[in-house]
This record gives C-alpha cells, structure tokens and sequence, in this order.
C-alpha cells in the first residue's frame, strides 16, 4: 500500500463565472520512503497540490490517502490532530518563532501535543542538522541555512510519516540550498520518512527519486531523474 495517494485530486477555486481549476484530476501514488519532487510553472498547482496532500484544504473532489486513511472523511478536528501527528510541513519562509530559542523552537509542536518527548531523539536530530551549540540562539541570530535547519528539526521532532516541503531552499543561496537539501535527504533515509518535496530548481530535483512535472493542474510528466536513468535504475 501506498503511504501517500491522491485519486482524481481536483480542486477548484471560485464559483461559476470566475472558477479557477487549479486540480483537475491529479492520480499519483507515493512510497513509504520515496523522495519526490514536484515541478511546474508558478500557478501550474503544486502549491494546491501540497496542501491538499497536508490536509490543511479540502478538495472540491477526489480523494487524499494517507496512510489508508481518506482525509476527506475526517473532520476538522480530527485532521487537525492528524496533521499534527503524522506530517511535517517545510515552507520556503522558514516561519520560526522570534522569540523562542533553537531548542524551543523544534520541540515546539510536541508541547502543543501535550506529549512528552524522546531527548535523545531530539538530540540526534539536532546533532545530523549540525545546530549543535546553536541551541540556545534566538532564530535572529543564525544565517538562513541555519534557521531552515531549523525549521527541518521542527519538522521531524513529531516524527512524522511524510514531510512536505514547498520550496524549502525558496531563500537560500546555491550552495545553501544543496546542504539543506542533503540534510533534509539524510535525515528522512534516516528515520524512514517519505518526502514530497516543490521546487523551482532542477538541479534539486535531480537529487530525488523520481519528478513529476505539473501543468494547469494535470501531470504533464512522470520520470526518474537523469542520475537514476543514467544509472539504469528506472
Ligand atoms: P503553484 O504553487 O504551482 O504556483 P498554486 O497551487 O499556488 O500554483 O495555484 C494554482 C492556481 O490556483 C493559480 O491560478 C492560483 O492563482 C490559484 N489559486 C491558488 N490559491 C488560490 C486561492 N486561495 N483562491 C483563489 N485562487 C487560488
Ligand atoms: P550556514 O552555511 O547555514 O550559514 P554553518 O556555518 O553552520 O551555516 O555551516 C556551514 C557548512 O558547514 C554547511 O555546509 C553545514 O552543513 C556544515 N556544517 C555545519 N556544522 C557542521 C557539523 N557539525 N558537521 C558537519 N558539517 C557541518
């Protein structure tokens, strides 16, 4: 079973008159494991796409499988606790909290879940992201690599099964961007964790499993990258 599937993920926006598609069938499955990028022109709807796969919007039709479970069949609350539990969100915008340190702010989501958490998890999450010694900082202080680093730890402090990322390298520079994304790599082969991840920069997205290729809301294109072709492994 796929970790991750959508079914005739459509989704529109408006109504009659001025209706944007911005889905209009979407079918693709996702292995546990598997690191996938989306690609696409600006409003081709990877952003759409995304968030419907995160439960943070509902369809206008089709379905979002996670895990064996329809999130169009869950309530507000329910995919609310969810999300929380089982997907790890990674925006371009690194979204920290100002006034909460490193430490404070990857641990942040476990404390809105009242859970208790797994120090040494914690502590090897910080030790692959390389923040060692930056715990204490306020996010102000540290360099954007750092502070998605940061933002990565926050991610995976739940443990979840998928991590979602839309453009998490948005605001990094080039070399940046490749040590965010090694790391983002390592940590999920690590843990186990499935990865979809949007980008705008095919060099990323030849570091990844297999992309897929978005246009006004339909999937253009399905194909391993060129280092896996090469290789023969597709
Ligand atoms: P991408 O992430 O590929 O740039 P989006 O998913 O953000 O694309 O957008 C797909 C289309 O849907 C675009 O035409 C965009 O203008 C439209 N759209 C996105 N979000 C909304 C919204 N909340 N309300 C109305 N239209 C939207
Ligand atoms: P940034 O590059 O984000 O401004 P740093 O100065 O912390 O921040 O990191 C510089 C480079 O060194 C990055 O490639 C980072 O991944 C790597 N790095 C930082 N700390 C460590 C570490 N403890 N072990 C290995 N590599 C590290």
């Amino acid at each position: 079973m796929s970790i991750l599937q959508t079914i005739n993920l459509t989704k529109h926006y408006g109504k009659e008159g001025n209706l944007t598609k911005a889905l209009d069938g979407i079918s693709l499955r996702v292995e546990q494991g598997e690191f996938v990028s989306i690609v696409g022109t600006s409003g081709s709807g990877k952003s759409t796409l995304l968030n419907m796969m995160g439960g943070l919007d509902y369809p206008t039709a089709g379905q979002v499988i996670v895990d064996g479970i329809d999130l169009s069949q869950l309530s507000d609350d329910k995919l609310t606790v969810f999300r929380r539990r089982n997907i790890g969100f990674v925006f371009q915008h690194f979204n920290l909290v100002p006034t909460l340190n490193v430490f404070e702010n990857i641990v942040l989501p476990l404390q809105l879940d009242g859970a208790k958490y797994d120090k040494a998890y914690i502590k090897e999450i910080i030790h692959l992201l390389h923040l060692e010694g930056k715990e204490e900082n306020l996010p102000g202080a540290l360099s954007g690599g750092q502070q998605q680093r940061v933002a990565l730890g926050r991610a995976l402090a739940t443990k979840p099964a998928i991590i979602l990322a839309d453009e998490p390298t948005g605001n990094l520079d080039s070399k940046t961007s490749f040590d965010v994304m090694g790391l983002l790599k390592l940590s999920a082969q690590r843990f186990g964790q499935t990865i979809v991840m949007i980008t705008h920069n095919d060099e990323l997205a030849q570091m990844t499993d297999r992309i897929v290729r978005i246009e006004d809301g339909i999937i253009k294109q399905r194909k391993a990258p060129l280092s896996h072709a090469v290789k023969g492994e597709w």
